[in-house]
């Protein structure tokens, strides 16, 4: 993989705005599928309309169903609204480790990313010792 450190064009954060909403259109795809398998016809209607887990708690629905559910998700939900909130900042595209930028090949194919390649690996060696 080749590696491109440089500051990102406005016309490419948008394009990976594009992609983290995608994205995260798809992780609520996912729980409405796991929720309408497991709940009584009665919330079915309720849960095609879930977009946000704050949806969820709203409705009379069994918690332990849904939190469990959504558990599974969170933590690609958490990165997703995490770097949209970077690109709302203005901070998108930067390593929160090196502050360097992260190499564009892998934010095409990890938008969410937040460390670039070189301190993922680092991070990756100490969580291991
Ligand atoms: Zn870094």
């Amino acid at each position: 993989m080749s590696k491109t450190r440089r500051p990102l064009a406005e016309n490419e954060i948008k394009a990976f705005k594009e992609q983290l909403l995608q994205e995260k259109e798809k992780l609520w795809e996912e729980i409405r599928q796991d929720l309408l398998d497991r709940v009584g016809e009665e919330y079915q209607d309720f849960i095609k309309t879930v977009k946000e887990e704050e949806d969820l708690a709203q409705a009379d629905l069994d918690e332990e169903i849904w939190l469990g559910i959504v558990e599974a998700r969170k933590a690609e939900l958490e990165a997703i609204a995490h770097a949209l909130w970077k690109i709302d900042k203005g901070d998108y595209g930067k390593c929160e480790r090196c502050r360097r930028w992260i190499c564009l090949e892998r934010l095409q194919v990890r938008p969410q990313s937040v460390y670039c390649l070189d301190c993922k690996k680092e991070l990756e060696q100490l969580n291991k010792l």
